[in-house]
């Protein structure tokens, strides 16, 4: 029922986000909080695995930032959530600092990285696309829908951002995406 329910929600705000009905908020939040609050809602998956999640912001991203934190959540989450779901040893960690900063406009780069199994170079590019998943072959208890990461991308993209991988096969994966705030 659980795995039923995250596949209609993601099809839903995939259909959503296909019919361009996606609506950026420009509302204050603190970056800091937001971060730390992935993290903490990780946390007990991440204490069950017996792996760590780190949250840090830099000093230099501004303490309360205009944008839509609702979505840039679910980002975070989807993204923090495959760390963890993909990590057996080590651990995740969250990370914002700012890239610039003009006319009012704050670029923040959010990354999330791993230490778990990695993606191989060749499946890089495919797991960006929907239903697309890199580990399939005797993995079950690594379920999921496969658009999460093509969900996270539209939302990046709709921010005037975009998103990035870097990960090498057993050591682990970053990934790194830029916002306008
Ligand atoms: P889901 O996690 O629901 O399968 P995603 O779109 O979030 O869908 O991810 C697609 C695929 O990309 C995953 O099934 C997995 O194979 C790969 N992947 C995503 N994040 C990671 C990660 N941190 N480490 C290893 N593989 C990953």
């Amino acid at each position: 029922g659980v795995a039923l329910l995250a596949l209609i929600n993601d099809l839903l705000d995939y259909s959503k986000l296909e019919a361009g009905r996606l609506d950026i908020e420009h509302s204050p939040f603190s970056p800091q909080t937001l971060v730390q609050s992935v993290a903490e809602l990780l946390s007990p998956k991440a204490a069950d695995k017996g792996i760590e999640i780190t949250a840090y912001v830099d000093s230099t991203v501004p303490a309360e930032l205009y944008g839509d934190e609702a979505r840039l959540r679910q980002v975070l989450i989807n993204l923090a959530g495959n760390g963890v779901k993909f990590t057996d040893e080590g651990g995740v960690g969250i990370e914002a600092r700012l890239v610039a900063a003009d006319d009012g406009l704050a670029h923040v780069a959010f990354s999330v990285r791993d230490t778990g199994i990695g993606i191989p170079d060749d499946k890089q590019a495919a797991i960006f696309e929907e239903f697309s998943q890199a580990h399939i072959a005797g993995e079950r208890k690594r379920e999921g829908t496969g658009l999460g990461l093509a969900i996270a991308r539209k939302i990046v993209r709709a921010m005037n951002g975009d998103i990035t991988l870097a990960s090498s096969p057993g050591e682990g994966s970053a990934f790194t995406f830029t916002v306008e705030l």
